[in-house]
């Protein structure tokens, strides 16, 4: 006998999937939707879809955005002569809650780590391993 009806199984299989849920917080996320009205499920699948079409990469400085290039990136006030590196969109995001920075950012999606073969996306060659990015 299953644990799970196959669709409640399904949706706590994905829901494992995302960072930081394994398969108690799976199920009691799922458990929690079963119960919701059926116009939460609606909004929360609405909400993915819409993230996953309408959010992409600025041109200008790898964050992420719905406009092209982003608000730091077309904002005039900030200064463009002083550019922080950051290794996700979430570190842009915490310095910014400072309110101290006012340069812009370069986002990299993962660590550098040349000792380890993980460089630049292109650098592959440079260093002998696919990027990782
Ligand atoms: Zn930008």
């Amino acid at each position: 006998m299953k644990d799970f009806a196959a669709p409640m199984a399904r949706l706590i299989d994905e829901l494992k999937r995302l960072p930081g849920i394994g398969q108690k917080s799976a199920q009691r996320i799922a458990f929690h939707l079963e119960r919701a009205p059926r116009e939460d499920a609606e909004r929360l699948a609405a909400s993915l879809i819409d993230m996953k079409d309408k959010i992409r990469l600025c041109r200008v400085c790898n964050n992420l955005t719905e406009l092209d290039p982003c608000e730091f990136c077309s904002d005039p006030s900030r200064d463009p002569s002083v550019v922080c590196v950051v290794e996700t969109p979430y570190n842009a995001l915490a310095i910014e809650k400072t309110r101290e920075f006012h340069g812009l950012y370069h986002v990299l999606h993962g660590a550098l780590s040349p000792l380890h073969g993980i460089g630049r996306q292109g650098d592959a060659n440079r260093y002998g391993h696919p990027g990782r990015f």
